[in-house]
């Protein structure tokens, strides 16, 4: 298993359409794994392919919570088949978006087609938590972040705000700095 670099926003990568698997081989399985290592040192309950700048339709998620439990959770290929009229409005953040939140309204459930970790059809009924977080991941594989879904004038803000901090990283970096440490998540990044 390895750690995959996260790729942050404004990255180009992050904005594309990512390929479904052909097959749920080893390579795929391989993915899956380092993915589910990356995204637990994160740490996060959820990550996608296209984070760790792989253009497949892979997610992965691990929700530990007290109302939800759902052990790690591999899904190739996941699509919505259906979902509910009801809202539901969740402050997302995102690995890609990091230190950043915004209120998202989504559908309240849904039921998502996949192939599991074996490249079985499998189909799941979500609600809570886990829809959001399913629907945020599968939002990745097709180019869009949480921030697409808030006002455009909230979203440049932290666009801009990502740039700026990037920057300083990297002049700190050129200058031999060590680096900030990271401030404590309270909100689940996705
Ligand atoms: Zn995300």
């Amino acid at each position: 298993m390895a750690l995959l670099p996260i790729l942050t926003a404004p990255d180009p990568r992050l904005k594309k359409t990512s390929k479904p698997v052909a097959s749920v081989d080893a390579e795929t399985r391989q993915l899956m794994d380092d993915m589910l290592e990356t995204m637990h040192a994160a740490p996060g309950i959820g990550l996608a392919a296209p984070q760790v700048g792989v253009l497949k339709r892979v997610i992965v998620l691990d929700i530990d919570r007290e109302d939800v439990k759902t052990g790690p959770l591999f899904l190739a290929n996941p699509e919505i088949v259906e979902a509910s009229d009801d809202d539901l409005t969740y402050e997302e953040g995102c690995l890609s978006v990091p230190e950043h939140y915004a209120e998202v309204v989504r559908p309240g459930k849904v039921r998502v087609r996949y192939l599991d970790r074996d490249g079985k059809a499998q189909e799941m009924a979500c609600e809570g938590l886990l829809a959001t977080c399913v629907q945020h991941e599968i939002d990745h594989l097709d180019g869009v972040l949480f921030i697409d879904h808030i006002s455009s004038l909230k979203r440049n803000m932290i666009l801009r705000k990502l740039l700026k901090a990037r920057k300083e990283q990297e002049r700190d970096a050129a200058e031999g700095k060590p680096a900030k440490s990271k401030a404590k998540e309270t909100t689940a990044a996705l």
